[in-house]
């Protein structure tokens, strides 16, 4: 990261970058080396592979620097510890000098026979080419669903549409340059890229099944990693918090004049459930209320502390 004065002394830029997160993922990684070799010593254009080990607890970081011995193609970082697949992106897409760079999961879930036709879409002109999922009956029916629960709010919210949207696609320099450049920590790769805009093109492949391995994703990660989405592309759920205080302002107008009125004519009751249900509903309110602010100033706080995005343990053939 430090110095800019290399120039001379770096190789010369590869055409295409691979950039692949993994994370505990010793079981796949040679056999994705394999297939993605394969595929893009067909097309006869420089490359490099730069395999991201996101702090993997397992053989991992092992392998790729058996593999990387073996293949001067290979490039590594390795995490100090798990920082996130949008991390990992991060840092692969820092290091990538690629020409063009397809950041691709390692499961062979994101079909490497796709590349060629990628980079013939960029030839004609394209500066992202989106893998977009044709299928998605590998997952399960509640994963699915709330997969569209979400992009439905997603889209409502911020205009951003991620509906069977991937992390694989081809870029290009000017639109890695540009994701390079974005100051934000909090990153949620696919909706800066949409957010980015581009000459885009896309592609649907059908997502296959996992190699080897599980998944690595949990409801929460994923939890985590959508509300943070929105809060990052939306500021729609802060203006929802000043309409429910309209909203509840008008109510309480409404329930006042009733009070009174009811005082002044002296048939005032004791309304116990009406008071009961009011303070269950202006407590809520005020406790989504907060709730959502509170996620607003967890992410300026997060920016403001402006930590390093990832922290590199080791790596090869990167500078
Ligand atoms: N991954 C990562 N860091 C994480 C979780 C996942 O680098 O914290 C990588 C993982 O090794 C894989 C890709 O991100 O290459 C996609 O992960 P996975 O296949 O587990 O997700 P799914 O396909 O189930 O959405
Ligand atoms: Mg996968």
């Amino acid at each position: 990261m430090i110095g800019n004065s290399t120039a001379e002394k770096m190789p010369p830029k590869p055409f295409l970058s691979l950039v692949v997160p993994v994370f505990n993922e010793a079981a796949v990684i040679a056999r994705f080396h394999d297939v993605a070799t394969g595929v893009i010593q067909k097309l006869g254009v420089s490359y490099e592979i730069i395999f991201v080990d996101d702090g993997s607890k397992d053989e991992t970081w092992k392998i790729i620097c058996r593999l990387g011995g073996m293949d001067p193609h290979l490039k590594g970082i390795s995490f100090s510890r798990n920082f996130g697949k949008e991390s990992a992106l991060s840092a692969g897409l820092s290091y990538a000098l690629g020409e063009v760079v397809i950041p691709i999961d390692v499961d062979l879930q994101h079909p490497p026979e796709l590349i060629p036709e990628m980079i013939k879409k960029y030839h004609e002109g394209y500066d992202i080419v989106e893998g977009v999922k044709s299928r998605r009956d590998i997952d399960t029916a509640a994963k699915r669903a709330s997969a569209r629960l979400y992009y439905y709010f997603m889209r409502k919210l911020s205009g951003i549409d991620l509906q069977n949207m991937t992390d694989f696609k081809l870029l290009s320099r000017k639109v890695v340059d540009v994701f390079n450049s974005l100051p934000e920590r909090r990153r949620f790769v696919r909706a800066l890229l949409y957010w980015a805009g581009f000459r885009k093109a896309q592609i649907p492949f059908e997502v296959q099944e996992r190699v080897m391995g599980i998944t690595k994703w949990s409801y929460v990660k994923l939890f985590a990693l959508g509300f943070r989405a929105i809060t990052s592309f939306s500021n729609l759920p802060l203006r929802l918090v000043t309409f429910l205080g309209g909203l509840t302002l008008a109510i309480s107008a409404i329930m006042g004049i009733d009070a009174l009125y009811m005082k002044f004519t002296g048939r005032a009751v004791s309304g116990f459930t009406t008071v009961i249900i009011l303070l269950l509903f202006i407590g809520s309110v005020l406790m989504s209320a907060l709730g959502i602010i509170g996620e607003y100033i967890a992410s300026i706080y997060d920016e403001v502390k402006n930590r390093p995005l990832f922290i590199v343990r080791e790596k090869f053939g990167v500078k």
